[in-house]
């Protein structure tokens, strides 16, 4: 059956797991080509083989979104492979949840130059491929954290705030060139998120209040990104926020 994304190539970053391993999936489900990556090479070539298994077209691709070096290459084996680039899902992230006075400067800089920097280094290494395209689009996960953040959050939301306020700048760049750009901003979602923070009682609070409402589901969110990506070319879905029911 056709798909709506037939004869497209989506990368997605952090794709070796949560929303990133997802989306990958529903958009390769709609036809598209993909690109995944992420530092960690074992589970990218588990995703690259179940969507092979499933008639779709995949490509692992070890990325570190630090590294300058690896955005370009990144950027090159994709559209060396797929012959050009039309959806660039900035997906890659981590949430080190701590409040100010205790927080781990390292932790700070990780966020920062994973979240924020990493993610305008790929859009800017993205972005001849995509303006060569018809209807070329950013997508970028941000997250409902960016408004009203509770405690414990400052840090990450500040980095998820530049994501989208980024967007908004770059949205104006880049569409006379028929460039479209998309925030999206889930609410908690069930992923390896909350695994990497380094602060206890942070770490403890943020999985409490994770078992006591129904989480978002990865696909969810895969979902508003699909959506976003399957519009006509003249169509920009500027902002998608996504939240569990129950958060209220
Ligand atoms: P996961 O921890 O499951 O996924 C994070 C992904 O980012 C992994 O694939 C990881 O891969 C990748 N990543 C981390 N560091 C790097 C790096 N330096 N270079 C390349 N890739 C990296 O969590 P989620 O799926 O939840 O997170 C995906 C995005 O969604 C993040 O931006 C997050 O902030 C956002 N989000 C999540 C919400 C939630 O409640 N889960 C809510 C709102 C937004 P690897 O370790 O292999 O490199």
């Amino acid at each position: 059956t056709a798909g709506e994304l037939d004869g497209k190539t989506a990368l997605v970053t952090g794709a070796s797991s949560g929303i990133g391993a997802a989306t990958a999936e529903a958009l390769a489900a709609e036809g598209a080509s993909v690109s995944l990556a992420a530092r960690r090479t074992n589970r990218l070539d588990e995703l690259a083989g179940r969507i092979e298994a499933s008639g779709g077209e995949a490509l692992a691709i070890t990325t570190d979104v630090t590294e300058e070096s690896d955005i370009e290459t990144m950027i090159e084996t994709t559209t060396d492979a797929f012959g050009g680039l039309d959806v660039l899902v900035n997906n890659a992230g981590i949430m080190l949840l701590a409040p100010v006075d205790r927080a781990d400067a390292d932790d700070w800089r990780r966020m920062v130059s994973i979240n924020l920097t990493g993610l305008m280094n790929a859009t800017r290494a993205a972005l001849p491929a995509l303006r060569e395209d018809e209807a070329g689009h950013v997508v970028n996960i941000s997250s409902d954290a960016r408004r009203g953040p509770g405690t414990g959050f400052g840090a990450y939301a500040a980095t998820k705030a530049g994501v989208s306020t980024f967007a908004e700048s770059l949205r104006e760049e880049v569409a006379d060139d028929g460039v479209r750009v998309t925030t999206v901003e889930p609410g908690a979602t069930d992923t390896e998120l909350p695994d990497h923070i380094t602060d206890a009682a942070a770490k403890d609070e943020v999985e409490a209040a994770i078992e006591s409402m129904h989480t978002l589901e990865p696909a969810d969110v895969a979902a508003a990104v699909r959506y976003a990506v399957t519009q006509p070319p003249r169509v920009n879905v500027d902002e998608l926020l996504v939240r569990p029911t129950d958060a209220g």
